[in-house]
């Protein structure tokens, strides 16, 4: 997500942003001229911020309104800036899909990367095993899962798509935080079609089956390995056992947010003697840590914070099924994947 429109300084009249992703223009001016929205918002993550000065132009041009660009740092649909909310009359987030927001005036306009999937998936077939495979991805490629699925077909695979339901909006769409599509794909083998190593680690671990990652802009394809992951994980764990007080953080971010979880998660510590504190925060960072006095913390936000941020941290921070092992509440064997099923 980084490239900067290349007609920036054009007219406004014939500007569509040069990215490397679509993004319906048309339907957010339909939006706010029908619901005559005077005040705009304008909230994207960091790959597509240098195209929004742009976009706020446009929207400025076809609509009258004014816009305003939400400046804060924005890691997912489950971070709506609820100021911004306050202040426009309509909030435009870009770049995620809709977890299900009760956000009355966002409406989410969604990037799709136009990178053809077939040649990586391709790549891929060699190294599956199965004949029926659970594909997944992410949003920005769910549009071109279909050249995939008819790679696999050409081979005698069949490409098998979880339902998109609860916080995933589409078949085979998974999020750092929820892999119900793949789970439900009921496969004995998986091929994740996308960037980064978090998200098929996570379908790893939430299925307990062999994964195939490939990465369409790279063009690298691997099995995934999650043995190194679930050591550093037990050894976070061993960590915090040491310590004596816990701070319990609880996101503020309306998709992020499990209170009910966090109380329950200080009572469980209390019970086996250890000092809980809830710590309510917008944006997970060390520093802000730093004089509370914590020696280990249990994390109710996002899982990238414990599970792909542990080493910015000079304490174990644990997901909460991790916080639930070390209390003697569920067995290491079962700890799995942390998944946000519900906000609270
Ligand atoms: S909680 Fe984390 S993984 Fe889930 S949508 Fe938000 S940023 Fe993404």
């Amino acid at each position: 997500m980084d490239r900067a429109p290349s007609n920036a300084g054009s007219s406004p009249d014939s500007f569509s942003p040069d990215l490397e992703y679509d993004l319906d223009l048309d339907l957010a001016v339909k939006e706010i001229r029908e619901r005559r929205a005077a005040r705009v918002g304008l909230q994207a993550p960091e790959g597509l911020k240098r195209a929004l000065p742009a976009i706020a132009r446009h929207i400025e041009v076809k609509t009258d309104a004014e816009v305003i660009i939400s400046g804060d740092p924005c890691y997912g649909a489950c971070d709506i800036d609820t100021a911004l909310c306050q202040e426009a009359d309509l909030v435009i987030h870009l770049g995620h899909a809709d977890l299900g927001s009760d956000h009355k005036n966002v409406i989410f306009l969604e990037a799709r990367r136009r990178d053809e999937l077939r040649a990586v998936t391709l790549k891929a077939v060699s190294l599956l095993k199965e004949k029926r495979v659970g594909v997944a991805t992410t949003v920005q490629h769910i549009g071109q899962l279909g050249g995939a699925l008819e790679v696999l077909k050409e081979h005698g695979i069949e490409g098998v798509l979880g339902p998109g339901k609860g916080r995933v909006r589409y078949p085979g769409q998974v999020l750092g935080c929820c892999y119900s599509s793949a789970r439900q794909a009921d496969a004995e083998e998986y091929l994740f079609i996308g960037t980064g190593r978090f998200h098929p680690l996570g379908i790893s671990l939430a299925t307990g089956k062999r994964v195939i990652a490939a990465d369409p802009i790279t063009g690298q394809v691997a099995e995934i390995d999650p043995d190194p992951l679930l050591r550093r994980r037990f050894g976070a764990i061993a960590r915090a056992a040491e310590a004596k007080r816990f701070a319990v953080l609880i996101s503020k971010k309306p998709g992020q947010r499990r209170m009910g979880l966090a109380r329950r998660l200080k009572a469980a510590g209390e019970e086996k003697g250890k000092e809980m504190f809830l710590v309510y925060i917008d944006n997970i960072e060390p520093d802000r840590l730093l004089n509370l006095g914590a020696e280990a913390a249990v994390s109710t936000a996002c899982p990238r914070i414990a599970l792909d941020d542990a080493a910015k941290y000079g304490i174990p921070i644990l997901t909460p099924p991790e916080f639930e092992v070390l209390v003697g509440k569920r067995q290491w064997e079962e700890c799995g994947f942390d998944e946000i099923e519900q906000t609270d």
